[in-house]
């Protein structure tokens, strides 16, 4: 499976889980500043990539947190570790009702396989993430935090 081949090209998860920390990770093991960009578009569609030939930067609605938020950035990163189609892309992502996005100046084709593949990779990852968070809380808590994509305090 492709998505699991890019989980494993991830350094090792930040623990406690911190998709920032994973980022600064990632710029150490690839050599190549990545920064990520919390902005308010109205038609931003969830978030985007783009590769400005130096370095990566990964664009998401600023209203947008914790658990989503990390879906999202983790979706980015696994087209940018992957060298999915043509930056900007994700303009059509899978909210766009059809199979072309026009991009700035340009009409980009959808991969709709890539977004799979992006959608995937984030769900192995927080996966992965989420049972870290969760070893030493109760099977309620756990539950909790899956569905709420938020850690519940730590008993002393
Ligand atoms: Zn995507």
């Amino acid at each position: 499976m492709i998505a699991r081949k890019l989980v494993l090209r991830l350094p090792d998860l930040p623990q406690p889980w911190d998709v920032g920390e994973l980022c600064r990770a990632l710029e150490r093991s690839r050599g190549r500043s990545l920064t990520l960009h919390p902005v308010d578009i109205p038609a931003m569609p969830s978030g985007f990539w783009y590769d400005d030939g130096e370095s990566d930067h990964i664009f998401y609605g600023s209203s947008v947190s914790g658990y989503y938020r990390d879906h999202i950035i983790l979706h980015e990163i696994c087209h940018m570790l992957a060298g999915h189609g043509v930056a900007p892309r994700d303009l059509a992502a899978a909210h766009s009702a059809g199979p072309f996005v026009r991009g700035p100046g340009r009409i980009l084709k959808c991969h709709n396989t890539e977004e799979e593949i992006a959608e995937t990779f984030s769900a192995m990852v927080l996966k992965r993430a989420g049972r870290m968070r969760h070893k030493k809380v109760s099977a309620v808590e756990s539950r909790a935090q899956e569905l709420l994509g938020v850690p519940c305090a730590r008993r002393a």
